[in-house]
């Protein structure tokens, strides 16, 4: 198999892309065929914004999110058949998919503080192997030398369809509820200063409007396949 990469480059591949474009579905789909580990960066911002909430800090005061943003100690697990999330020893995996914290993580993850604390983690868990990363500003910021980066996109109206069926009825929220939040989540995501939502230039996007997941993961299996040298076919 022929490579593009050197030896000095990352064994990362980076997916972005806004809300419910199916990057965690994607991106662990790929970890798993590949025995790669496996980070959701979204579910470290998610779990950040639960504890500011536990501890009454109001997400919105920018100064006071970013004065505690050393504090809680957090745990990701890069395992794509167990992903959790540790937050001072409690397994906040489930409490992040709140709609308390979906209406509130944006707010947080502008804060710089927060994303220098969490970038620091991502490239922590990074060094432990080769790892399938995905969030909103891994092609442009946390790897920006990944030899492979994918930015994933999809209609509204099936971004909201598949972020509706992944809380598989956890949390009560119409169609039309759920397209709204994500709509708002993306634009404040792609508006904010620090490492906005955006397309690497280099990336391949892929919309998977029409594919099913299943077929997306198999296209990024094969980008991968064509882009690392040492990745062995499973
Ligand atoms: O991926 P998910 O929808 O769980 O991400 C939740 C939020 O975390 C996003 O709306 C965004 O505000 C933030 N995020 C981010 N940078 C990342 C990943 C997520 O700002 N790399």
């Amino acid at each position: 198999m022929t490579t593009g990469t050197s030896s000095s480059q990352p064994f990362a591949v980076a997916v972005d892309g806004p809300s419910g474009s199916g990057k965690s579905t994607t991106a662990r789909g790929v970890a798993r065929e590949l025995g790669w580990n496996y980070l959701d960066t979204g579910a470290m911002y998610r779990a950040i914004t639960w504890w500011m909430l536990q501890h009454d800090i109001d997400p919105h005061d920018s100064a006071a999110v970013g004065r505690s943003a050393q504090d809680p100690e957090l745990i990701v697990s890069t395992d794509p058949d167990g992903p959790g999330v540790l937050i001072d020893g409690h397994d906040v995996t489930e409490e992040i998919r709140d709609p308390r914290v979906t209406d509130s993580v944006s707010a947080v993850s502008a804060v710089p503080a927060v994303r220098e604390r969490l970038v620091e983690l991502q490239r922590e868990a990074m060094a432990e192997g080769p790892v399938v990363i995905e969030g909103r500003d891994i092609g442009t910021v946390v790897v920006p030398d990944a030899p492979l980066k994918v930015f994933l996109v999809a209609s509204s109206q099936a971004r909201a369809e598949r972020r509706t069926a992944e809380l598989d009825g956890r949390f009560q929220s119409s169609l039309e509820d759920t397209l709204t939040s994500l709509n708002r989540r993306d634009l404040l995501d792609s508006q904010r200063e620090v490492s906005p939502l955006a397309r690497a230039s280099d990336a391949i996007e892929i919309d998977s409007t029409n594919l099913t997941l299943e077929e997306v993961i198999q296209r990024v299996v094969a980008l991968v396949r064509e882009r690392f040298a040492s990745v062995k076919p499973s």
